[in-house]
């Protein structure tokens, strides 16, 4: 069976890539500390706890497993954190990066699946971002993820390196099998913190800033759903696989929901309300994100059939009531 190492693996996007992986029939290789993941995400393949920063850790899984390709997620990704605490996103980030490239380029393992945000775009209003719009950043997790990405344009061009870059728009949803799903310590994350709100476990959600230049004040961002997201990374592994060359691409659906349009949704999809109040902008948030994703759903055959926002709010709803992941 091949294996394909999936960095952050224990994390919520990397776990259903891991299943996305084992359904195609590869072994997914999850390389992880479980700083921010949970062993019981580790579902489909073995768990090696190493840090990215550890080259010769990381030469010793290339020699034992032999991959025939990465996907790399693991990184720190929380907006407000990064503009607090720089220096851990260029380290964990672009550090980590440049090793985990390093040591697969001395492994001769030249195909990489990556994780980059639309994040890297940063302010650009009342534009619908391509793959080609400006990457202007507002906060280090934005610039640390577009360093990496000229990293591996580098590599590229100097060793062979071939890389399909996705720009993650808002990811949501849950593992509609129920095996999986959004699970932060602490939760910053605007869906799973209003099932929260819902659900009493905090006492309601804090609308962060009503005076954005959108159509009822409140931000507005494209949101996908994450098995629709592991899905593409499938399916770019299959387009470095079979030959074609680097290639950037966003995934979202091209429709933009605010923060209010969100709180009526969720209380359809779970027919409770949401005890909510207003508060002030949290700093580094742009006023809209949305993707073309064109270019994903012409190249890689990619269709986003989960990603109403219903469904991703009902998926998230039946994994907030199962518990989650306990350890
Ligand atoms: N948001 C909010 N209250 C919260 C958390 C998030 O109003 O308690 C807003 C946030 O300002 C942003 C949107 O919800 O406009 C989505 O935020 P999230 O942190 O989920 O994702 P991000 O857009 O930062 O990747």
């Amino acid at each position: 069976m091949e294996r394909v190492l999936v960095t952050g693996g224990a994390g919520y996007i990397g776990a259903h890539a891991c299943k996305a992986l084992a359904a195609r029939g590869f072994l997914p290789v999850v390389v992880d500390t479980l700083a921010t993941g949970w062993r019981d995400a580790v579902q489909f393949g073995p768990l090696v706890e190493v840090d990215l920063s550890d080259r010769a850790a990381l030469d010793a899984v290339f020699a034992d497993h032999a991959p025939v390709a990465v996907m790399h997620f693991a990184a720190s990704s929380l907006v407000g954190e990064a503009r607090q605490n720089p220096g851990k996103y260029w380290r964990n980030n672009v550090l980590g990066s440049l090793t985990l490239v390093e040591a697969m380029v001395a492994a001769g393992c030249l195909d990489l699946v990556f994780s980059s945000t639309c994040a890297t775009y940063g302010q650009q209003d009342g534009v619908v971002l391509t793959e080609d719009s400006p990457q202007t950043p507002l906060n280090a997790y934005g610039s640390s993820k577009r360093a990496v990405e000229e990293i591996l344009r580098d590599f590229g061009a100097s060793a062979g390196l071939r890389s399909v870059i996705f720009r993650y728009f808002n990811v949501a949803g849950a593992d509609p099998d129920g095996d999986l799903g959004e699970q932060h310590r602490p939760e910053t994350h605007l869906i799973p913190l209003i099932l929260e709100a819902i659900d009493g476990q905090r006492p309601g959600l804090v609308i962060n800033g009503t005076d954005y230049p959108t159509h009822d004040g409140t931000c507005v961002r494209d949101y996908v759903h994450v098995s629709d997201l592991a899905d593409a990374h499938v399916r770019g592994l299959d387009w470095l696989r079979a030959g074609h060359g680097s290639r950037v691409f966003n995934l979202g659906t091209g429709a933009g929901f605010s923060v209010r349009e969100v709180l009526s949704q969720a209380r359809v999809a779970t027919g409770k309300t949401v005890p909510h109040d207003f508060g002030p902008r949290r700093g580094g948030d742009a006023a809209v994100l949305v993707s073309g994703s064109s270019r994903a759903i012409h190249d890689l055959g990619w269709s986003p059939e989960r990603s109403s926002l219903k469904m991703m709010i009902q998926d998230a709803w039946a994994w907030h009531k199962s518990g989650g992941f306990k350890r």
